[in-house]
């Protein structure tokens, strides 16, 4: 292996470590316990499971969580009642309505209730808009793209002028990661399905950024030789030596691209634990920043 490897698991426990004791001063020396709101509505399994993950974190680190499990056939004035209470709650100081909602729900009316100081996972359109526009900046950058820009900064490259290609353009992942490299200078070209011979374009790319939930598909010769190629993509491949019968793999083929890549992230280990860890980083500037202290 030529890469460095990009141990997103142990920077997300050490950021957690740096949280704990960051809230364990909060609560020392301004009596403050920051609070998260979870709101599932439904039962998909995946999404109860991030929830459970989510709120596992919180309680390791000292914020205060309140999990909300509302039925699947739940009405859009009910949700967004709720979405209100928690708003006007003190003791909550980010609220998370985990996506996908169910089909017959507008998602955007729901996103657009949570108030801008409590979007901790930074998908109110305004914080969306803020992050888009020059001169401007979000209250809360969305989760999972900053967890990638943290990854970036891990590994000592500097993102100013670099080329940066960013496969995918998902409102939770492409665009706003495209945005957030933007905004640090980086020269950005975002490719989605429709973009016209792939790998002539991702082999410009100091930056590689894969989001598009297609098991191994950037090979070895789509990548520029020293790139930073960070690996967004979570899918199961069929793998019958697993005794849950599939293993996880992202939209890199690891084993190759390792050899050329400069530095790499891994699945699972890799943007997955940052994600988490960036939730948790913006729940506690949220208490931070309603406490008037940023
Ligand atoms: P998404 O909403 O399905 O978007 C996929 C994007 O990839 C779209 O922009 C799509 O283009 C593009 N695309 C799909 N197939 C393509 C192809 N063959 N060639 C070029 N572009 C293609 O997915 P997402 O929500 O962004 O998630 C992407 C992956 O990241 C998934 O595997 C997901 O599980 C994973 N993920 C991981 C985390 C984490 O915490 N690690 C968080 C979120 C997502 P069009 O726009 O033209 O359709």
């Amino acid at each position: 292996m030529t890469a460095q490897l990009i141990d997103g698991k142990g920077i997300a426990q050490t950021i957690q470590e740096e949280l704990t004791q960051e809230v364990a001063e909060l609560k020392d020396k301004h009596g403050i316990v920051p609070g998260l709101a979870t709101v599932l509505v439904g039962d998909n399994p995946a999404s109860q499971t991030y929830v459970r993950m989510k709120r596992k974190r919180c309680a390791e680190i000292g914020i205060h969580s309140v999990g909300h499990a509302l039925p699947a056939d739940t009405g859009q004035e009910a949700l967004e009642s709720l979405v209100r209470g928690l708003n006007a709650d003190p003791a909550i100081h980010g609220i998370l309505v985990q996506l996908p909602l169910p089909g017959h729900l507008d998602e955007e009316a729901v996103l657009n209730a949570i108030s801008l100081a409590k979007d901790v996972d930074g998908f109110h359109p305004v914080n969306i808009g803020r992050l888009a526009m020059k001169g401007r900046a979000p209250l809360f950058a969305p989760c999972t793209p900053a967890g990638i820009i943290e990854l970036i900064d891990r590994t000592g490259v500097e993102i100013e002028g670099k080329e940066a290609v960013i496969l995918g353009r998902s409102n939770i992942v492409g665009l706003p990661v495209s945005m957030l490299l933007l905004k640090r200078n980086a020269t950005i070209t975002i490719c989605h399905s429709r973009t016209r011979d792939l790998p002539s374009v991702t082999r410009r790319a100091d930056i590689l950024i894969a989001a598009v939930g297609r098991a191994e598909m950037v090979k070895a010769d789509w990548v520029k030789p020293g790139a930073v190629v960070i690996d967004v993509g979570i899918n199961r491949v069929d793998d019958a030596t697993r005794k849950r019968g599939y293993r996880l793999v992202g939209d890199v083929d690891f084993e190759v691209v390792k050899e050329v890549a400069g530095h790499i992230t891994p699945v699972p280990g890799g943007v997955g634990p940052m994600t988490i860890a960036m939730l948790l980083r913006n729940t506690v500037t949220g208490a931070k920043r309603a406490a008037g202290l940023l």
